[in-house]
């Protein structure tokens, strides 16, 4: 590289493809002298062209040292520049913040993103960016919930496979073959399943926790929970130092117990579930998992008076993190700047996506005002876990906030929530009146007046 670099002139800039083949061969290489390079030609290039390709392998070089947002920033800025070019450097930038957004969990621009880079691979014809840009779409199409969406991707990613070179993307095929695995359990081929399974679990680098889990979950689903359970116990009785499988392994095993039928067994796990939930917050897997695993653990302890408080309390977490998925499109659509250039369709899937979220919010505020109703309390203060200033009161009838002063606001006029929102649910002033008025009856509630005014 050295070499190459001496016979380069720098200072005027005039050899553009000579650099730009440099930055092509090296990129992944991240030697400091190629990283200075790349810094000289985004000051000093006058090619405009070229400083794009420095900014993407700026940003490639800060990914690989694990600085994130220093990445996720780079990759903006070259999209800004390149956004609807069809070039090589916006697929770069495409491919690469769509994965960044993903680890950051910021479903609807990674959703967004990817889709572009899905098109953009497409029109490069090459086989192995058509392939992996797909199963990135589909595993997010996957946390969206959008089942036709996510078999439509992986058949792209499937037929789009490549020769491959094991030394480089060995571990692609066993990336398939759990996407092939998804798709045949929602068709309810088990046999397909199992084998496709085998074959992802067949890598050389899978952690143990990683195989574990998917084998218990892959019993589950085919109607095995008896089995899956025996996978878990073991796996928990293993240990695990890494909390937030501890809190995965046991929310599997809530819903083994809840498919067996072992009432008494699922509510005593779904204590625990809570209690770890409460004691991770928003450290707890992604909005989209809170809300399914605080679902089934509030389902679970709502049977049982003793427990509704507890119910309630998981509910509250499902709730808050559908909000948060739902709050998340809203702010996308505010804050990212190339929307006005997305694709028509692309707007319309997100928002669909918003509006399911919106909706399950909903779904989980009406369990939580029966809960309320029936005077659900949950008897650890949620106060003495969470620091004040993210403890939120929001109103399970008409959804507003209580804010500063103790005054109710709508939640359409609230400001970007944090990412430790403690919510509990209970009732405002104008929802107690208009039920006071309405003899007890708001609409979409139950009457039961008396027990709902004293949770206010
Ligand atoms: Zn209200």
């Amino acid at each position: 590289m050295n070499d190459l670099m001496s016979q380069l002139d720098p200072a005027t800039w005039s050899d553009v493809e000579s650099i730009r083949a440099i930055f092509r061969q090296r990129r992944q290489s991240f030697e400091p002298e190629l990283r200075d390079l790349a810094r000289r030609a985004l000051e000093e290039s006058p090619d405009e062209s070229l400083r794009i390709d420095a900014v993407n392998l700026l940003a490639s070089a800060a990914v690989v040292s694990g600085d994130d947002d220093e990445g996720s920033r780079l990759f903006r800025l070259a999209l800004e520049d390149t956004w609807g070019t069809g070039s090589h450097a916006e697929r770069v930038a495409c491919v690469n913040l769509a994965m960044i957004l993903s680890r950051q969990r910021r479903l609807f621009e990674a959703f967004a993103i990817s889709r572009r880079a899905c098109r953009l691979a497409f029109a490069s014809g090459d086989p192995l960016a058509i392939c992996l840009a797909h199963a990135q779409l589909a595993k997010m199409l996957l946390e969206l919930g959008d089942m036709p969406g996510f078999e439509r991707a992986v058949e792209a990613a499937e037929s789009s496979r490549p020769e491959i070179d094991e030394n480089v993307a060995g571990w692609v095929p066993h990336l398939l073959a759990g996407l092939r695995a998804e798709v045949a359990i929602q068709h309810g081929d088990l046999d397909a399943a199992q084998e496709a399974v085998d074959e992802a679990l067949d890598g050389p680098d899978v952690i143990r926790e990683v195989v574990d889990m998917m084998r218990a979950t892959h019993l589950r689903r085919v109607g095995r929970p008896d089995e899956a359970l025996v996978v878990l116990r073991v796996a928990l009785d293993a240990g695990t130092d890494e909390s937030s499988y501890r809190i995965r392994f046991q929310a599997e095993e809530l819903l083994c117990l809840v498919d067996l039928g072992d009432v008494a067994a699922a509510r005593e796990r779904a204590a625990d579930c809570l209690a770890e939930m409460v004691r991770l917050g928003a450290r707890c897997g992604s909005p989209t998992w809170r809300m399914r695993v605080g679902e089934t653990v509030g389902m679970a302890l709502a049977r049982e008076e003793g427990t509704r408080g507890e119910a309630r309390r998981a509910l509250e977490i499902a709730a808050v993190a559908a909000l948060e998925r739902s709050w998340e499109s809203k702010l996308f659509f505010q804050e990212f700047p190339q929307l006005a250039r997305m694709e028509p369709e692309d707007v319309a899937v997100l928002e669909a996506h918003g509006e399911r979220f919106a909706e399950k919010h909903r779904e989980l505020l009406g369990a939580i005002r029966a809960l309320l109703l029936e005077g659900a309390r949950f008897e650890t203060p949620i106060a003495e876990c969470a620091s004040d200033e993210l403890f939120v009161a929001v109103c399970a009838w008409c959804n507003s906030l209580r804010g500063p002063e103790r005054v109710w606001i709508p939640l359409d006029e609230f400001a970007q929530p944090t990412p430790d929102l403690e919510v509990t649910h209970g009732i405002c002033h104008s929802c107690t009146a208009a039920m006071a008025a309405h003899g007890g009856g708001v609409p979409g509630a139950p009457r039961r007046r008396a027990e709902a005014s004293e949770v206010a």
